[in-house]
């Protein structure tokens, strides 16, 4: 068995203000796919459990979010779903046979996930991701090394997480290097050439993807769910409206954008469904916007403003204390004006988006099936073999 050793030059290091080191990747792309894991912690039956996260919740985060960066690069967004256990020597390491020394079958992958009672679910952008103590083509790895198998395409990953690599920043770095390489196999893509600055290069460096890998994963996997039509291009096309966001295509005086963040019908004169503000004695006016969770995913910015001269519209709260802004989250605005030493008030909804950089829905996920052997999956990395990259074996400084 070869052992790659990730050197420090692959980590960038910004220890002047305490940023965390953070895998070098190049740049990320508009958000385009998503994927689940679905960690799944093997568990012997004395009790023994493989490693996953750790306890510790801030490096529970740093993993999962170098992850995310690192697949972020190809426009696929990973979210992970809670940790669940699995009681199972077998899965855990092999067991009966003993993979102390001797390398455990690469076919082992294969009855992992084929296991009955295994808690993956069946949906193809969702990767069950096993933890091990013995990954299949390797024989037990020491506790600062991590490794992996997968399938090419597929979901359905065997990793092992050292425990001693989630105690410091390289470490963990390996951790999310190794996971993120997993699956990037996942969604298509085999390896590149060895010992490069590349995510899939064995004995490689950096959490790099080049364009052509970028575009196989766009392009080619099964395995990311394209994300639903949520924008407002989506929303523009579904009423064939001509003219954009600031137009106004059935004349009522709301604009486009406006009609999509309330909800309304961009091609009737549906002014009177508009929200109305709520007038208390003539002493205060309350507004309070439900907003619409596409337009939020969409980077549609919803504010109430309020003014007494109808020319300075501040945010409802941020110049006076005869306003205020009393709630401003994801499912809705409101805010109050009152009249105090001015003689009248006025208040307001002011909508602006933004191009959407990130997109927070969640896929929804139905049903927890028996997996069955799916030809897509059935093809294994040949990482595993020999001299796999796989392996990272990180020493603390
Ligand atoms: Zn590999």
């Amino acid at each position: 068995m070869k052992y790659f050793f990730l050197t420090l030059a692959a980590i960038t290091l910004l220890p002047t203000n305490h940023i965390l080191a953070q895998v070098a990747i190049n740049s990320a792309q508009p958000i385009t796919r998503r994927i689940l894991v679905n960690p799944i912690r093997t568990v012997k039956t004395d009790g023994t459990t493989a490693t996953v996260w750790g306890t510790n919740r801030t490096v529970e985060f740093y993993i999962k979010q170098q992850v995310d960066r690192i697949l972020s690069q190809s426009g696929v967004d990973v979210q992970f779903a809670p940790v669940i256990d699995f009681v199972s020597d077998f899965a855990y390491d092999g067991s009966p046979i003993d993979y102390t020394t001797a390398v455990r079958p690469q076919e082992d992958l294969l009855r992992i996930v084929n296991l009955v009672d295994i808690p993956t679910f069946s949906d193809r952008e969702v990767i069950n991701c096993f933890f091990v103590e013995i990954v299949p083509s390797f024989n037990q790895q020491v506790e600062n090394a991590t490794n992996g198998l997968a399938f090419v395409p597929g979901n359905g990953i065997a990793i092992h997480f050292g425990e001693d690599l989630l105690e410091f920043v390289a470490g963990r770095d390996a951790l999310a290097r190794t996971l993120a390489h997993e699956i990037a196999h996942n969604l298509g893509i085999a390896h590149s050439a060895n010992r490069i600055e590349n995510l899939m290069s064995p004995g490689g460096s950096t959490g790099r993807l080049t364009q052509p890998q970028i575009n196989a994963i766009l392009n080619n996997t099964p395995f990311a769910k394209p994300l639903a039509e949520t924008t407002y291009n989506g929303w523009s096309n579904l009423f064939s409206l001509t003219e954009p966001e600031t137009g106004d295509d059935d004349n009522d005086g709301f604009n486009n954008l406006l009609e999509y963040a309330l909800g309304m019908d961009p091609t009737l004169d549906d002014v009177t469904r508009a929200p109305q503000p709520m007038n208390i004695n003539n002493r205060a006016l309350i507004l309070r916007i439900d907003k619409q969770e596409s337009a939020v995913e969409d980077g549609v910015n919803y504010q109430i403003q309020v003014s007494d001269d109808l020319n300075a519209w501040p945010q409802a709260g941020a110049l006076d204390r005869n306003s205020s802004t009393i709630v401003d989250d994801n499912n809705e605005v409101a805010g109050v004006t009152t009249i105090r030493d001015q003689t009248q008030g006025f208040i307001r909804l002011a909508v602006t988006r933004t191009p959407p950089s990130t997109i927070t829905s969640v896929a929804p996920i139905n049903s927890i099936v028996q997996p069955s052997i799916d030809s897509l999956r059935s093809r294994i990395s040949a990482c595993g073999v020999g001299s796999c990259g796989h392996t990272i074996v990180q020493e603390e400084e």
